[in-house]
C-alpha cells in the first residue's frame, strides 16, 4: 500500500496533544487523539493501542476512514478507532477529535434533567449545543457502550451533527475542531465547564451564556489557544522530566 508520511510537525504535535490531555486530566489509561492526515483527508492519525501519557512519535499510525489500520503491522488498535473515522467522514470540516472519558462531564451524559450548557467565557464552544449520544439506539440493550464497530460510529457521527462536542450516555464525550491545538482546548475545557456547571447547580438555578455570548466568548478565547497550548505542553514536559 502506498502510504504517505505525514508532516513531522503535526506527528509532534498529536505526541504533545496526548500527552497534555494526560496531564490535564482528559484522558487517563483509556481515551484518546486524533488529527486528520495534512496530505491526504481520507486517513487519519491515531496512536497503536496504549496508555495516551505514553505516546511517543513512533506509536503514531495511519487509519482509513471505515477505521482499517494501515500501517499498524501486528501492533494492536484502539477498539474505539471508528470513532474517529466516522467523524472525519462525516465532517469535512473536522481536522482533530478527542474521546474521552474525563469524570465531570459523564454525570450529564446521565442525568434526564440537567443539561451541559455554557456557564462560563472559556466554553462558548458548548453553546451550539451539545447533543447526546444514545448508544441503546442502535446497539440495543446489552451492548457494552463501546463503540467497536464503523455502525456505530456513523451514528456517534449523526448524534454529533454539526456541533462541536457530543456527549455519550453512561461512557464519555467527543470533542472535534478545525485544528489539533483547539481541540485539546475544547476537550480540556468540556471537563472545566462540567465541573463549574456542577458546582453552580448546587448553588441553585444558574445563568447560562446566550447564544450569541457563547458565539462572541467562542471567537474571542479560541483565538489565544496557542497561549494555552504552550503552557500545558511545558507542564506536561516537566511533568515527565523531559
Ligand atoms: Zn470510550
Amino acid at each position: 500500500m502506498n502510504l504517505q508520511a505525514p508532516d513531522s510537525a503535526l506527528v509532534d504535535d498529536l505526541v504533545a496533544a496526548n500527552q497534555i490531555l494526560f496531564d490535564q486530566g482528559v484522558l487517563d489509561a483509556f481515551g484518546h487523539v486524533s488529527a486528520r492526515h495534512d496530505k491526504d483527508p481520507s486517513r487519519f492519525l491515531l496512536a497503536r493501542n496504549m496508555a495516551p501519557g505514553q505516546v511517543t512519535a513512533g506509536d503514531i499510525l495511519q487509519f482509513a476512514h471505515d477505521g482499517t489500520p494501515l500501517d499498524a503491522g501486528d501492533r494492536r488498535v484502539y477498539l474505539e478507532r471508528f470513532i474517529h473515522g466516522a467523524i472525519y467522514r462525516a465532517r469535512p470540516d473536522v481536522m482533530a477529535v478527542v474521546h474521552s472519558h474525563s469524570p465531570s462531564v459523564v454525570p450529564f451524559s446521565v442525568s434526564r434533567r440537567a443539561q451541559l450548557r455554557p456557564v462560563c467565557h472559556m466554553s462558548g464552544f458548548l453553546g451550539a449545543g451539545a447533543p447526546l449520544f444514545e448508544i441503546r439506539d442502535t446497539a440495543g440493550d446489552a451492548s457494552d457502550l463501546l463503540v467497536r464497530d464503523d455502525r456505530l460510529g456513523t451514528a456517534l457521527a449523526a448524534s454529533l451533527g454539526g456541533a462541536s462536542f457530543v456527549l455519550m450516555r453512561g461512557h464519555g464525550s467527543t470533542t472535534v475542531a478545525p485544528t489539533l491545538k483547539l481541540v485539546v482546548y475544547r476537550a480540556v475545557y468540556a471537563e472545566v465547564n462540567a465541573k463549574l456547571q456542577m458546582q453552580a447547580l448546587q448553588l441553585g438555578e444558574p445563568e447560562y451564556l446566550t447564544d450569541a455570548e457563547a458565539r462572541a466568548a467562542m471567537d474571542s478565547t479560541e483565538g489565544q489557544v496557542e497561549r494555552p497550548w504552550a503552557l500545558w505542553k511545558e507542564a506536561a514536559r516537566k511533568r515527565r522530566g523531559g
